[in-house]
C-alpha cells in the first residue's frame, strides 16, 4: 500500500452516536466533494475515545451503509464485513481509524511523550472537585471560569507531595496569557480569539485517555489531513488545535467552518421538526441523489443559484469559498420537490431497482420474472410517484391479477344509478375492438359517449374504478392498453356482477 500522501486529504470524524445525523451527512458531503474536486482522499475516522465499544459494530455498519448510500464512501476508514462480524479491518495506510485502537496502539501516549521535554505541557493534580469549587467561585466573584493556572508552576517537591498521595495527574498545555489567537477560515477569514479566553486545557485525562483536542489534533496531523472541513461549533476547538500544532512543531492544517443545519423552526434540526438521519430517509423512499443534491445546497450555492445537478456535476462545481456564513435550513417541503424532480427523471429501470425491498415486501416481484412488466408499470405511475415506498401502492393494480376495490370509489362511481348498463356496453365495446391500444378504445369510448349523450365522466369514471379499483392513476386509455383486453373485461364483469 502507498504511504505516499495526496496533496489534499480530509476527513470526516464522527464520534459514534447510533446514526448519520443530516448535519454529519452534509459535513461528509463536503468534505467529499472537496476530496473528489482535488483529486484528494476522503477518509472515515471514528472518534470513539469515551464511547463503550459494545455499540461500535453496529455504528460503523449503519454509518458505513448511509455514507455509501449517499454515494460518499470513504477512500479510507474502518471497514467492517457481514460475513465478518466483529472483525473491523483498515482500508489505507493510515490506519488505524478507530480513535480506541488507536488509543490501545499508544499513539496518544507516545504523542504526549514527545511533548514533555518541550516544557509546553504540565502535570496537573487538581480533582474534579476542586475545579468545580474554584470555577464556582470565579464565576461569583464574576471571573472567567476557565482553569487558574493553580500546577502551572509547581516544585518538584509539590508534585511528589501530591503523587505520594496517591492524587492522579492530567497533563494541560500552557496556553499564552496575552495576545490574539488567530487562524484564516477558508470560509470565513480570520478568526481570533483573545488568548486569554483560552485557558491552560487538558490534554490527557488522569485515566490516561486522551481529550478530544489531543486526539483529533494527533490524528490529523500523523494522517497528513491537509483540510479539516466540519461544523463550525468547532471554531473554539481549532483554536486550542493550533495550540497543540504549535506545542508540537508541525504545521496546521486548513480549516473550513460551515455553518450550522438547522430546521425550518431556526432551532436545532430534532426530532421535532422530522426525520434526522439519512436512514430514515432513506427508509421513507428518498432517492439518494435527491437527498445529496439537497444536503449540497444547504449552506452552499453557485453563482446562478443552480438547484439540480447531474451526475459528477456536484464535484465539479462545488466550491468551499461558496459556502454561506450563516445557518442553513433543512426544509422538508423543498427535498420533496427535489425527490420529484429526481424521480421524473430517473430510468423506470433504475426507480425499480432502488424500490425493490418495498416492490418484493409487496408481494410484486414473483419467481415469473416479471420485473419487465413492473418496470413498465413504473413508467406508467413515473409523474405521480412521490417516494420509491410508494410505488407498490400505485402500481399493485396493475401487476397483480387479483385487486382491492377502495370502498368510497366504489359508492361514488359505481352504486349508482345507470353504472350497470354504461358498463355492460363498454364491455360490448371491448369485446369488438380490434385492437386494444390507446387511439382505438379512446376513439370508440367517446363515440359511445357522444351517441348516448353522456358527459364523459359518467362513462370514464366508472371504467376506471371498475378496472382499478380506485379513482385515482394513470391515463385511463394507457392504463385499458396496459392491463389489456382479458384483466379488463375479467375486471369490469366482477364489477358489475357484484359492485354496482
Ligand atoms: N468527533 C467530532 C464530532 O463528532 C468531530 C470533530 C472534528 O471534525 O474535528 O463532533
Amino acid at each position: 500500500m502507498s504511504t505516499d500522501p495526496a496533496a489534499v486529504r480530509v476527513r470526516f470524524a464522527p464520534s459514534p452516536t447510533g446514526f448519520l445525523h443530516i448535519g454529519g451527512a452534509r459535513t461528509a458531503l463536503y468534505n467529499y466533494l472537496y476530496a473528489k474536486k482535488n483529486g484528494g482522499v476522503f477518509i472515515l475516522r471514528i472518534e470513539d475515545t469515551d464511547k463503550d465499544r459494545s455499540s461500535l459494530d453496529s455504528f460503523l455498519e449503519s454509518i458505513t451503509e448511509s455514507l455509501n448510500w449517499l454515494g460518499t464512501t470513504p477512500d479510507e476508514g474502518p471497514v467492517v464485513t457481514p460475513r465478518e462480524p466483529g472483525v473491523i479491518k483498515d482500508k489505507g495506510g493510515f490506519g488505524p481509524y478507530l480513535q480506541s485502537a488507536r488509543q490501545e496502539k499508544g499513539i496518544y501516549k507516545e504523542a504526549l511523550d514527545r511533548l514533555v521535554p518541550s516544557g509546553g505541557i504540565y502535570k496537573c493534580y487538581c480533582t474534579p472537585e476542586d475545579l468545580k469549587q474554584r470555577r464556582e467561585e470565579a464565576v461569583s466573584k464574576g471571573l472567567e471560569p476557565g482553569y487558574d493556572g493553580r500546577c502551572r508552576d509547581l516544585t518538584q517537591k509539590e508534585k511528589e507531595e501530591f503523587e505520594s498521595r496517591g492524587i492522579k495527574y492530567a497533563w494541560r498545555i500552557k496556553t499564552p496569557d496575552e495576545g490574539v489567537l488567530s487562524f484564516d477560515d477558508m470560509i470565513r477569514g480570520k478568526i481570533e480569539v483573545e488568548a486569554r479566553m483560552v485557558s491552560d486545557f487538558v490534554i490527557m485525562k488522569s485515566d490516561g485517555m486522551p481529550t478530544y483536542n489531543f486526539a483529533c489534533a494527533v490524528d490529523d496531523h500523523l494522517m497528513k489531513i491537509s483540510h479539516v472541513i466540519r461544523g463550525d461549533d468547532h471554531i473554539s476547538n481549532t483554536h486550542k488545535q493550533m495550540l497543540i500544532y504549535g506545542a508540537m512543531g508541525v504545521p496546521a492544517p486548513e480549516y473550513a467552518h460551515l455553518p450550522q443545519v438547522h430546521g425550518t423552526d431556526g432551532k436545532k434540526l430534532s426530532k421535532r421538526t422530522g426525520a434526522v438521519s439519512v436512514e430514515e430517509y432513506r427508509d421513507m423512499g428518498y432517492l439518494p441523489g435527491a437527498l445529496r443534491n439537497y444536503l449540497a445546497l444547504i449552506g452552499w450555492s453557485t453563482e446562478d443559484s443552480q438547484q439540480i445537478f447531474k451526475e459528477d456535476e456536484l464535484v465539479k462545481k462545488f466550491d468551499l469559498s461558496r459556502c454561506n456564513t450563516s445557518s442553513g435550513i433543512f426544509d422538508p417541503q423543498k427535498l420533496d420537490w427535489m425527490n420529484g424532480k429526481y424521480i421524473r427523471e430517473e430510468d423506470p429501470r433504475n426507480l425499480a431497482k432502488m424500490a425493490f425491498r418495498w416492490l418484493n415486501e409487496a408481494g410484486l416481484i414473483d419467481d415469473t420474472d416479471n420485473i419487465p412488466r413492473v418496470i413498465d408499470a413504473i413508467k406508467l405511475e413515473q409523474e405521480k410517484i412521490e417516494s420509491l415506498k410508494g410505488i407498490p401502492e400505485l402500481i399493485d393494480f396493475l401487476v397483480k391479477d387479483d385487486i382491492k376495490y377502495d370502498e368510497k370509489s366504489v359508492e361514488k362511481r359505481l352504486k349508482k344509478d345507470g353504472v350497470k348498463k354504461v358498463l355492460e356496453d363498454v364491455v360490448g365495446i371491448f369485446e369488438k375492438a380490434p385492437d386494444f391500444t390507446v387511439p382505438g378504445l379512446e376513439e370508440a369510448v367517446r363515440q359511445y359517449v357522444e351517441k348516448e349523450g353522456l358527459g364523459a365522466g359518467r362513462v370514464f369514471h366508472p371504467v376506471r374504478v371498475a378496472v382499478s379499483g380506485r379513482m385515482k392513476g394513470p391515463g385511463l386509455f394507457e392504463m385499458l392498453e396496459f392491463l389489456g383486453r382479458e384483466k379488463v373485461l375479467g375486471r369490469m364483469k366482477y364489477a358489475i356482477d357484484h359492485l354496482t
